[in-house]
């Protein structure tokens, strides 16, 4: 018997409803993030969304999915021509380097790696077959300059998503950019031919010499790896227009087939309550709260605690606060590591399934981040309050422990920290050792240890409920 799975629910941007997740194929998850253009560093509103996609990724994997994740890497568009050209330097240079520190990001924020990171210049090909398919269909043509369109006015439901009506065209409008204004539609650009600012970046093809649009990249580098139809598309609220409502034109012209069953956008970051801009000061990127010593585990905590359909307004103040938020429940679990006392029974079995349920039932209630969270914060301390009362067995610490490293599996706040503790042999040795002397009253011998442990990076401290252990973090 295939074990039964509990239902949940996400809201569909293309329905604007809350609906129950019923995948393709039994088991399986195939998700899309329009990921990174590599022109500069993510800032942390790019973040907020590949947070946002990792919370989901890693919510589907508590339910048992097997997910097969495609995060495209834009490594040739307007914006990163644009950045080369100013910096003198060849295109796969400067892409090259903020691809580096993308993924260096990306790793420091504790992000699980997608199955695929496909670049666009890897997929020339894939891009020109579809956009063939798409004049043979009539929805692409060519223009003075050798451009080649997509006609939107051909594409009957062009609109859907962004909920942008194709009455407000100006008939015949056409922009080359890859991005434009979100108030009215216009044919787009499938294939820039060669002008002399694209210097010497274009591949000479059948269609042309030139590059492609920006928004071809993610429709042909999306259907190869995920099908020509799949369950999930996420990525910022600001991409939903003109990004992927041409997406889902490109791709559903050229099939006949519905492209994504699940579009799920996230909002935007505001910093101190403003939108973020290099002009108020107000900018940053990851690398430059890494700079600042920010705490990698506090900036993912941060970004992923808001509700993601809600703005999420970035301050130092609420940086702060994650930070004490990630060491409650780390120190919580390093104190059940040493828990020795009674057995609290059916008290604690009652609060471990009253936590459980309203962590999932909150989670599969669209993300609802908040109230999850809120309930792991209400069982910390009433677990706490079990612990000061010196009624938890070693036994019963390890079930609360693996309890909160299956929400964890979730979070991805403090897991790999708490798991790194699993001390060396030799450590614990001396651990041993210095409870011996401790034991026998040999002050200075064990205060040796104690520096001894301190070199190895582990700092023992002396609690009334008994030794607890830290590890320096190495973050
Ligand atoms: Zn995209």
């Amino acid at each position: 018997m295939q074990k039964s799975r509990k239902d949940f629910y996400f809201f569909n941007t293309l329905t604007r409803k809350k609906e129950r997740f019923v995948p393709i194929e039994e088991g399986k998850v195939g998700m899309y993030t329009c990921g990174p253009t590599v022109y500069d560093y993510g800032h942390i509103g790019n973040f907020r969304a590949f947070l946002f996609d990792d919370l989901l990724r890693r919510w589907l994997e508590y339910n048992g999915y097997k997910v097969t994740q495609v995060m495209n890497i834009t490594n040739v568009d307007d914006k990163t021509i644009k950045a080369a050209k100013k910096l003198g330097a060849p295109l796969k240079d400067i892409t090259r380097k903020y691809i580096d520190a993308f993924f260096e990001h990306l790793r420091m924020l504790n992000v699980e790696k997608a199955e695929h990171y496909p670049r666009a210049t890897d997929h020339i090909p894939e891009m020109i077959a579809l956009i063939r398919v798409l004049m043979d269909k009539g929805y692409g043509y060519r223009s003075e300059d050798g451009s080649i369109y997509f006609n939107v006015s051909k594409f009957r439901d062009y609109g859907e998503l962004s909920k942008i009506r194709i009455g407000e065209l100006k008939a015949g409008a056409r922009v080359k950019v890859d991005e434009y204004a979100k108030e009215e539609a216009s044919d787009f650009v499938l294939w820039k031919a060669w002008d002399k600012d694209d210097g010497d970046v274009y591949w000479d093809t059948e269609i042309g010499r030139g590059r492609p649009g920006w928004h071809i990249e993610c429709s042909a580098m999306s259907m190869k790896y995920l099908g020509q139809t799949f369950d999930i598309h996420c990525g910022g609220v600001d991409n939903m227009f003109p990004h992927h409502e041409n997406e889902i034109a490109q791709s559903e012209a050229a099939t006949g087939k519905k492209f994504v069953n699940y579009w799920m956008h996230n909002e935007h970051l505001l910093v101190e309550g403003r939108k973020m801009s290099k002009r108020l000061g107000n900018y940053y990127t990851v690398q430059d709260l890494i700079s600042k010593e920010c705490n990698p585990r506090a900036i993912r905590y941060v970004l992923i605690a808001t509700h993601y359909r809600q703005q999420v307004n970035f301050t130092f103040d609420g940086l702060n606060a994650a930070k004490n938020a990630v060491d409650r429940l780390k120190n919580f679990l390093d104190r059940l590591d040493t828990v020795q006392g009674t057995d609290a029974g059916t008290e604690l079995e009652r609060l471990m399934e009253t936590v459980k349920e309203k962590f999932e039932n909150a989670m599969g209630d669209d993300l609802n981040i908040s109230v999850a969270l809120a309930a792991i914060f209400d069982f910390v301390r009433e677990v706490n309050n079990l612990i000061d009362r010196n009624i938890v067995t070693a036994e019963e610490g390890k079930t609360v422990t693996a309890l909160m490293m299956s929400f964890d599996k979730v979070l991805g706040v403090i897991g790999e920290t708490h798991a790194a503790l699993k001390l060396p042999e030799e450590a614990q040795q001396l651990i041993r050792m210095r409870e011996e002397a401790r034991k026998k009253k040999e002050w200075k011998r064990a205060d040796e240890i104690r520096q001894q442990l301190k070199e190895m990076g582990i700092i023992v401290e002396d609690t009334p409920q008994g030794l607890r252990l830290k590890q320096k973090s190495i973050n």
